[in-house]
């Protein structure tokens, strides 16, 4: 079976091929199919509306079984902000940029906590699952660690007390992080439409 993970982030994809290597099925980035815009379009005002949208377009447009996510930062003391716009939180939008105006907009407060969250949009024909994950934690009060990406040197998750999540591994990150808990919940969905696609196609080899 054959799955488009709707993006274009190599370092994204690479944990996701991590996280489903035991889906056995084969991924799929934008950049393997062609005919569709560098930027899918992503105007919602909530993840799950945005991972909706990203699946149906890819979908539509390839006729792939399609995963799409959306996932961000919530800040309490922020009402939950940057959330939808985490990519671009900062007028510069880069990753250390946005981790300046955080620490900025958080100046000395004690009420710090905040959460990960990622929601995945499953779309294929006649299919439409949606499925989220959550780390929670909280913002440290400076830079950490120089794994993974965007806020991670700032997110001190509650799973890894004493680490941000850019002082954790790849695999550690995996274990705990948002995107990981989503794709674990997805892992299920993906093994029933494999299983209805085999007893379907009984001629067909099993071997995905
Ligand atoms: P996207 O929807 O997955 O592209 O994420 C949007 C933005 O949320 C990213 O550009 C990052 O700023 C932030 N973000 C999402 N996931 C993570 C993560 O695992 N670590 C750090 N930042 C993240």
């Amino acid at each position: 079976m054959r799955l488009l993970i709707a993006t274009r982030n190599a370092h994204k994809l690479s944990e996701i091929r991590k996280i489903l290597a035991p889906a056995e099925v084969q991924l799929l980035s934008l950049d393997d199919v062609e005919g569709l815009p560098d930027e899918l379009p992503e105007d919602g005002d909530t993840f799950a509306a945005n991972a909706l949208q990203k699946a149906r377009e890819a979908h539509a447009k390839t006729g792939l079984l399609t995963c799409a996510d959306d996932s961000g930062l919530e800040v309490d003391a922020l009402g939950g902000r940057p959330g939808v716009f985490s990519k671009r939180f900062s007028p510069e939008g880069t990753d250390p940029a946005n981790n300046r105006h955080l620490l900025h907009l958080l100046g000395e407060r004690t009420d710090r906590a905040a959460r990960y969250r990622c929601v995945l949009a499953l779309v294929g024909d006649g299919v439409e699952k949606i499925v989220d994950g959550r780390c929670e934690g909280h913002i440290g009060h400076d830079e950490r660690g120089h794994h993974g990406f965007g806020y991670d040197p700032l997110f001190c998750p509650a799973d890894a007390p004493g680490r941000t999540m850019a002082e954790l591994s790849p695999e550690e990150k995996n274990a705990i992080s948002h995107r990981g808990r989503a794709f674990l919940n997805l892992l299920p969905h993906l093994r029933a439409l494999r299983e209805g696609s085999q007893s379907s196609t009984p001629s067909r080899s099993r071997t995905v």
